[in-house]
């Protein structure tokens, strides 16, 4: 009961989206309802107060969260952009898709040691968060949390992400 619950109940799951056999869950309409909202930013920042500088989002639904969750928590907020869309000096990181591969980057001028929250839509393989967090590492950050609204257990994605990361939060599972 309570905000929390309804906002789970507006995760609609897309059979065979985008290709057969997935399970796809859209969160568009939980970002559409102000309650909802609300509540899911609340909790997905809630156990990390007062232990991050900046809240960093992948590329694209990640940007909402991390957006509304760095207002919440009155800190920036960084982007995590694919491959070829920032104008300054960025790291990159290659990883591995379901097929084939992708490439995530950040400017490269954090302040050193800055503390990064990380957050995302849903975990499924852990691929991408890991490679953000790689990311981070790699320009002089420190990643001290990764929350997602959403986390599919059975591809074991908090295993693969759990080498690089020992703080993962879960709002929903
Ligand atoms: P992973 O790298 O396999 O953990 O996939 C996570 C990335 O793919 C995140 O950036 C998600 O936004 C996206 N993703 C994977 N599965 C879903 C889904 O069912 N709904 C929405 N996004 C998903």
């Amino acid at each position: 009961s309570g905000p929390l619950a309804r906002a789970e109940s507006l995760i609609a799951v897309i059979p065979d989206y985008p290709s057969p056999g997935i399970q796809f869950r859209d969160i568009t309409p939980l970002l559409a309802d102000a309650d909802a909202f609300r509540a899911v930013i609340d909790a997905l920042i809630a156990p990390f107060a007062g232990t991050f500088d900046v809240v960093a989002g992948v590329e694209a639904r990640g940007f909402l969260l991390a957006a509304a969750a760095a207002i919440a928590a009155d800190t920036g907020v960084v982007p995590v952009r694919k491959a070829g869309k920032l104008p300054r000096p960025a790291a990159a990181v290659d990883y591995a898709l379901e097929y084939g591969q992708a490439t995530i980057e950040v400017h490269d001028d954090l302040p050193r040691g800055a503390r990064v929250l990380l957050v995302d839509d849903v975990l499924a393989t852990g691929g991408t968060l890991a490679a953000a967090h790689e990311l981070f590492t790699a320009v002089g950050a420190e990643v001290t949390g990764t929350a997602v609204l959403l986390e599919l257990e059975a591809l074991g994605g908090r295993e693969v992400l759990g080498r690089v990361e020992r703080d993962i939060h879960t709002v929903f599972r």
